[in-house]
């Protein structure tokens, strides 16, 4: 049998190994997939509410270990761990009530006689594809969904963060999700898995997260057999402040924008468009804060931690580098951690760049880590063409002072969502999702069941019976 290391980010130890499935192996659980979606789609919806409510329940009495588990395997904070088994688990107690509201049509076909009766029904065995950066939270946005519309579930976890998914395993199969109806794969060889689930007809779904070029390949595989696809993938989010914005709070939705999770999120604030007439306080006042950032070991309490290894830390360094090649200015900097015991290559000093060329490199590409480019801004229309100039829309955000003008903006951001006055769009009664090439469908809200469901219309002569 063969295993895989995990290791935790900060220090590079190894922390646990687990099971490294075969093709063979995931071929094997579509049957199992199969055979327990005959069952489960019949399943009263109060019921699979019942076990869903049970799950969320069972994820907030483990809150603790879950936490200790992302931070492990994932090296982010205690507190953006503690944030993400609570926003996690909501996916589960939201779905539970969304279970029980499925919605159909009834009507009469304009000619008379003929009535339309329109249902939804659960699409089949899913397959689900996880990034390392939320490893809980990931997976049960789209477990739940799934299993509220009465779908089973297969689910490959990145192969960084495995643990996370196992254990929530774990708490469905004790709230009484019957075997089979979740079943996780953890690889080494993501292709290796996915491509053995894929090859099978009864899988009907893929919902995948994750970086929009893998996101292109897994497309191009489901093309082959016309699966239904939803996809969540690569964000470049504006962040605009406007020139009656009050700083104090831009500079505050900015460090939740930009530093939860080390800056390692789809949502991450990746450029900072920021009006001529505040640019020099914003920039102070921001600088000030990131430089009191203290990085260190999460386990003991560091409020940032590493990013997720070395080679990442690496390519984050190149980008500032490369900024500073192009005339941007290392304007402040938090200190990086110091001690034995720690892989140093693994952190990412949060720096802000000022001065930045509004056609630098770095603005053009997500760089999923702990750096802030500010570029100023005096022409509104000018810098919307920038803002809307990048090949994905997932989220932006923008603070003004004026709540019209917000909106004003917010309407011409080419992006799935939109923070007006907020550091922060991610919430499960909200659908979550991106526009242009960060991806297709939403997630979240009373969209994200719609995903795992496909529409059925029986036409009946009501006049021959
Ligand atoms: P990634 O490299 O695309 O990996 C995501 C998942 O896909 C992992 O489980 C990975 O497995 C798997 N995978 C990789 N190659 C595959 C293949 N050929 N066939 C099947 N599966 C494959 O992304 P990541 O680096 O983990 O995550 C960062 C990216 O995710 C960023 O671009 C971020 O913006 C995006 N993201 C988007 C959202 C959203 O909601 N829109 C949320 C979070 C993250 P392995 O780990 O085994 O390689």
């Amino acid at each position: 049998m063969t295993e895989f290391e995990v290791r935790n980010p900060a220090t590079a130890a190894v922390i646990d190994t687990v099971h490294d499935h075969t093709a063979e192996e995931a071929a094997a659980q579509v049957d199992a997939a199969q055979a327990a979606f005959e069952q489960w789609r019949t399943v009263a919806p109060r019921k699979r509410a019942e076990i869903l409510m049970a799950a969320h329940r069972g994820m907030l009495d483990d809150a603790e270990r879950l936490r200790d588990i992302i931070v492990a395997e994932n090296g982010k904070s205690q507190a953006d761990a503690a944030a993400e088994v609570a926003y996690a688990a909501e996916f589960f107690r939201w779905y539970a009530e969304e279970a029980v509201r499925a919605p159909g049509e009834y009507g009469v076909a304009p000619a008379g006689g003929v009535r339309n009766v329109v249902t939804r029904r659960p699409v089949g065995v899913a397959v689900l594809i996880t990034p390392w950066n939320f490893p809980a939270a990931m997976a049960t946005r789209k477990i739940a969904p799934a299993l509220a519309a009465g779908c089973t579930v297969l689910l490959k976890p990145a192969s960084e963060t495995p643990l996370t998914a196992l254990a929530i395993a774990e708490i469905l199969q004790q709230a009484g999700v019957p075997e089979g109806t979740v079943q996780v794969a953890a690889s080494s060889s993501a292709s290796k898995v996915v491509s053995a689930w894929l090859a099978d007809d009864r899988v009907r779904k893929l919902s995948f997260t994750g970086s929009t070029g893998v996101g292109r390949r897994l497309l191009a595989q489901c093309a082959e057999r016309v699966v239904n696809t939803s996809m969540e993938l690569g964000g470049n989010a504006p962040f605009i402040v406007t020139a009656d914005a009050d700083v104090e709070a831009a500079v505050e939705g900015a460090m939740v924008a930009k530093f939860r999770n080390s800056g390692q999120a789809c949502t991450a604030a990746n450029r900072f468009y920021v009006h001529a007439d505040v640019a020099e306080e914003f920039v102070a006042a921001f600088g000030r804060r990131i430089e009191q950032l203290q990085l260190g070991d999460p386990a003991a309490g560091a409020a940032i931690g590493p990013v997720i290894h070395a080679r990442a830390a690496a390519e984050i360094r190149e980008l500032i580098d490369g900024a500073v090649a192009q005339g941007a200015r290392i304007a402040h900097q938090a200190a990086l951690p110091e001690g034995e015991g720690l892989d140093h290559e693994a952190f990412v000093a949060p720096t802000l760049l000022a001065d930045v060329p509004a056609d630098a490199d770095i603005l053009g590409q997500e760089i999923f880590g702990p750096v802030a480019p500010v570029v100023v801004y005096t022409d509104e229309e000018d810098m919307l063409r920038r803002a809307n100039d990048a090949e994905v829309g997932l989220s932006s955000y923008v603070y003004a002072g004026n709540l019209q003008h917000a909106m004003q903006i917010g309407e011409k951001l080419e992006a799935g969502m939109v923070g007006v006055n907020r550091g922060i769009v991610s919430d499960p009664s909200a659908p979550f999702g991106g526009v242009k090439q960060a991806g297709i469908g939403r997630e979240g809200g009373s969209f994200g069941i719609e995903e795992f469901t496909e529409v059925q219309y029986l036409s009946v002569d009501w006049s021959a019976v």
